[in-house]
């Protein structure tokens, strides 16, 4: 099963803080992870392997929307900071469109993360 995973800069820290709470669980379920540049240097230093793609302003979100639309993703959590201004919105508006076309969960904030996390963890 692998999991994207996106975080603006205002809320990596707070992607890094949610997955800390999800190790265990992310071990045993046999998880793998994906994530954008910038992101997944963040959740690389907090011990997790993780595949890293290009940072996001450059391309990352484009790709991980087009796993999601190759039906390669179980889901796709994209803490998002909706007090910020970002220059690769068409792509953050296009990655969201394709969950939607596809069918994939996607969460953008802590509270339905971790709602999915505690689905697709379950033993
Ligand atoms: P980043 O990209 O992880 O490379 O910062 C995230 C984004 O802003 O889309």
């Amino acid at each position: 099963m692998k999991i994207a995973l996106i975080a603006h800069d205002g809320k990596k820290a707070d992607m890094v803080h949610f997955l800390s709470g999800f190790r265990e669980r992310l071990l045993q379920a046999d998880v793998d992870l994906v994530a954008t540049g910038t992101t997944g240097s963040h959740i690389e230093k907090a011990g997790f392997e993780v595949q890293k793609l290009l940072s996001g302003p450059y391309g990352g979100d484009a790709q991980i929307a087009a796993m999601a639309a190759q039906k390669e993703l179980a889901m796709v959590v994209f803490f998002r900071d909706p007090l910020d201004k970002h220059p690769h919105e068409p792509d953050v508006q296009m990655l969201m469109r394709i969950c939607d076309v596809h069918n994939i969960p996607l969460a953008t904030n802590p509270a339905s993360a971790e709602l999915m996390f505690k689905a697709f963890t379950q033993t």
